[in-house]
């Protein structure tokens, strides 16, 4: 391992991972760090799936390294529709990455900044091996918790504007053994129990939804058989099979950016988990065979800390449509907040054949020369978050992060006085097709 980079990439989720591929297939040395022995963040820690919609018609928003990653895993059979296994996503993010020639830290967590005023010198890393000292040009903060600017105190927020609420957590599981035809016939016949949303005409090929089982819920948590804080039982099965993947869990009140909130949440997430199971396998049609696969290895993150930026993506922006001069990537999924405890869920929907659009400012982070962000802790409002969070949305910003750095860096500049006729030139993929 070397200790001096062109750019170094902090947290190998699906943002840092299409930073890091594109910013290293453009020509720059490239260093990916991440505290876990494995990449993949939310998309393989968290066991989160499948990816949201990214389509407006047949115009696809999202394409370039996320499409290779979709492209890959259809090939390994490891995904179906738009369901992903965790697994498929890490083999086939090692291959990307390997073939592009990223230099990878795994197993190693950042833990502090070398700053002189607003440049950042290096970075400290600790791994099995103790401290090492990384620097670079430039630096991409892609940790989902704006872990790189906390560390180095740029600034940040975090929650909402007014309550300062944090989305709710949950811990995802896997169940295999289910009698999908017998579980989708209960559906069928008590509608009323099941969210209005779902789509009744079942469709053995594809991915299924179902969400709902109120009323066993109400009656679980009446007999203390279930934590109050659960709302409903919601899961995606794959096509024909027994197994299906579960956004159940709720976990409520805590801050994922504190390690004892943490703590607490894993603890949380995993009764809920087992409760949930025993519901299942003991009262519900078509699981009285089931078993529990596995949980994830960790609770899910929806939201913690958020850049401040050149930019701030707004709740209006999503609502809005809106349109940029600078735009690095577009969307069409809408403001999703899983509501935290005395705060509604809200899911604003953006109309068919609509889409908004990111400006690269967002990127760009205030008080700092040298430093991008993108992912989970881009420039935004709590709102604005909450729509482009999902992972299509957050890889097209990490290839605009990789693509801007990869410019200062040929270019000798500072990344504020990147063209943006330049960057857009390498991710036109992500912008071309006028709707
Ligand atoms: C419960 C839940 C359900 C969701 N449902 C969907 C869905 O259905 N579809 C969809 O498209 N999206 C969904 N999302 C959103 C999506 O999964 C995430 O927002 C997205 O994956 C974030 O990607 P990221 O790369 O920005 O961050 P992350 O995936 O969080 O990656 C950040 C990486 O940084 C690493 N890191 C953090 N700190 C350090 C440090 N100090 N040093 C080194 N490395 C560090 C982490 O280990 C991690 O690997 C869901 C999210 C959750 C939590």
């Amino acid at each position: 391992m070397k200790y001096n980079y062109d750019i170094v990439v902090v947290g190998a989720g699906i943002t840092g991972i299409a930073a890091s591929i594109k910013a290293s297939r453009e020509g720059a040395n490239v260093l990916l760090v991440e505290r876990y022995n494995f990449v993949g963040g939310m998309s393989t820690a968290g066991m989160v799936s499948p990816f949201m919609k990214h389509s407006v018609g047949n115009d696809v928003l999202v394409q370039g390294i996320y499409q290779e990653i979709e492209n890959e895993m259809r090939n390994q059979k490891g995904m179906i529709d738009n369901g992903f296994y965790a697994n498929s996503f890490r083999s086939v993010a090692y291959k990307l990455l390997t073939n592009a020639n990223v230099s990878l830290a795994l197993g190693s967590e950042i833990i502090s900044v070398n700053k002189s005023q607003k440049h950042i010198d290096s970075i400290v890393i600790i791994s099995i091996n103790g401290k090492q000292t990384i620097k670079a040009k430039y630096f991409i903060d892609t940790s989902g918790d704006a872990q790189l600017l906390y560390l180095g105190n740029f600034p940040y927020s975090k929650g909402d504007e007014s309550t300062g609420f944090l989305q709710a957590l949950t811990l995802f599981f896997r169940m295999d053994g289910i009698n999908i035809r017998r579980a989708t016939d209960f559906v069928k016949e008590n509608p009323t129990d099941f969210f209005g949303w779902m789509d009744y005409n079942f469709d053995f090929t594809k991915i299924i939804s179902v969400a709902g089982y109120f009323s066993f819920v109400k009656k679980a948590i009446k007999l203390g058989k279930l934590h109050p804080s659960v709302e409903y039982i919601f899961f995606t099965t794959l096509p024909d099979s027994g197994e299906a993947s579960f956004n159940t869990s709720n976990i409520l009140d805590l801050d994922a950016s504190s390690s004892f909130n943490l703590t607490k949440a894993e603890f949380i997430g995993r009764e809920q988990v087992n409760q949930v199971v025993n519901l299942l396998q003991s009262e519900i049609p078509g699981f009285e065979n089931s078993y529990l696969l596995e949980t994830a290895i960790q609770v899910g993150v929806r939201e913690t800390r958020r850049a401040i930026g050149h930019y701030i993506i707004t709740g209006k922006d999503i609502k809005n449509g809106q349109k940029f001069d600078d735009a690095i990537a577009r969307a069409c999924y809408g403001i999703d907040i899983h509501g935290q405890k005395d705060e509604q869920n809200r899911m604003e929907e953006i109309p068919e054949g609509q889409y908004y659009e990111i400006p690269m400012r967002a990127l760009l982070v205030n008080d700092a020369k040298n430093l991008l962000v993108a992912g989970r802790c881009v420039s935004s409002t709590r709102e604005g978050q909450s729509a482009v969070r999902i992972m299509p949305t957050c890889a097209a910003m990490g290839e605009a992060c990789g693509a801007l750095a990869q410019i200062a860096t040929q270019k000798k500049i500072e990344l504020q006085d990147v063209k943006y006729s330049d960057v857009r030139n390498t991710i036109k993929h992500n912008l071309s097709k006028q709707i």
